[in-house]
């Protein structure tokens, strides 16, 4: 049999840690040393070797939660330029291999706005992540606008990813689960809740109607949102309240990664929802500890070649000009 021409295979939500900025983390995000660890500090050796074991081409790097979402305005803008300064240096170390996101002060919006600017002309990034609540503020605030406004005039994404939900909200939903099941409070629900929640918001606050552009990318196959699109759409036209084609935004203006989430009814819905060319590859490495499922999944996804190799870097190369 003929061997199948190499598909290149750029995984886009793979994570790193700053020293620096990790010593900015408090409480439950502290960082907590182990094997993950390990992982977020290696920019080199061992990160490449466990791409080139699953056959994963380019990691575009990002943070690990909250990154630069808890800073505060007084040191937020400068501490992400050093952050951003040295994950630009770490891509230059291995320009084939590794692309980046950029961290932005959201503490200080219109600083953010001007960083990603530098970031993505200075620095060659390909966007910017931000995670969660920017000190426990949803970013549909129009005092955020101008960072979406800066990524829709520059073409670049914003990755909308996960981070600690609001200590309250975790007390009030899922306290009593977490010594059993401490995930519950993370990847296994809490994240989801908050990150789908930051979504809902931006297509509601009419974010999309002034910066029709704009382009979001959300993890985790679009936390649950591409399953439950028709049912908000349906909901929200029903009479008594303001008419918003959440739908329509959603599905052209969101993308979404199989990041930490390798099915096939998963995929399948979001392939129906959003249209193949809206979904990209990506691990969540370290914190999916082995990249090989997440590219031994993708061989057999009940897909084309052709919506393979769009998933695995054709869409990826499209969305982020690699
Ligand atoms: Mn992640």
């Amino acid at each position: 049999m003929m061997k199948k021409p190499h598909v290149p295979i750029i995984a886009i939500e793979e994570h790193y840690y700053d020293a620096e900025l990790v010593k900015t983390f408090q409480g439950p995000e502290a960082a907590k040393g182990g094997p993950i660890d390990e992982r977020l500090y290696d920019y080199g050796a061992l990160r490449l070797k466990e791409m080139d074991e699953a056959g994963i081409d380019i990691q575009v790097l990002s943070h690990g939660a909250p990154a630069t979402q808890k800073l505060s305005a007084d040191v937020a803008a400068k501490v992400a330029s050093g952050v951003n300064d040295r994950l630009a240096a770490i891509v230059k170390a291995n320009p084939k291999r590794f692309a980046g996101f950029c961290a932005l002060p959201t503490a200080v919006p219109e600083a953010a706005a001007d960083e990603l600017e530098r970031c993505v002309k200075q620095l060659g990034m390909k966007g910017a992540m931000i995670h969660g609540t920017a000190n426990g503020e949803f970013l549909d605030k129009q005092k955020y606008w101008p960072i979406f406004a800066r990524a829709e005039e520059l073409d670049v994404p914003i990755y909308l990813h996960p981070a600690l939900p609001d200590p309250r909200v975790t007390e009030i939903y899922l306290a009593d689960y977490i010594k059993d099941f401490p995930l519950v409070a993370r990847p296994a629900w809490g994240f989801t809740v908050e990150t789908a929640t930051m979504a809902i918001r931006l297509v509601l606050s009419g974010l999309f109607e002034k910066h029709p552009k704009l382009k979001l990318i959300l993890g985790h196959f679009g936390e649950t949102l591409p399953f439950l699109l028709w049912r908000i759409d349906s909901a929200l036209k029903r009479p008594g309240g303001k008419q918003v084609a959440f739908r329509d935004i959603f599905s052209k203006n969101f993308y979404l990664t199989t990041s930490g989430f390798f099915s096939n009814p998963a995929l399948l819905c979001c392939v129906m929802e959003m249209g193949v060319d809206h979904i990209l590859f990506a691990v969540d490495w370290p914190f999916v500890m082995d990249n090989k499922p997440g590219v031994a999944w993708m061989e057999n996804v009940p897909l084309s070649d052709e919506d393979k190799a769009k998933i695995l870097s054709g869409n990826a190369k499209k969305l982020l000009r690699m």
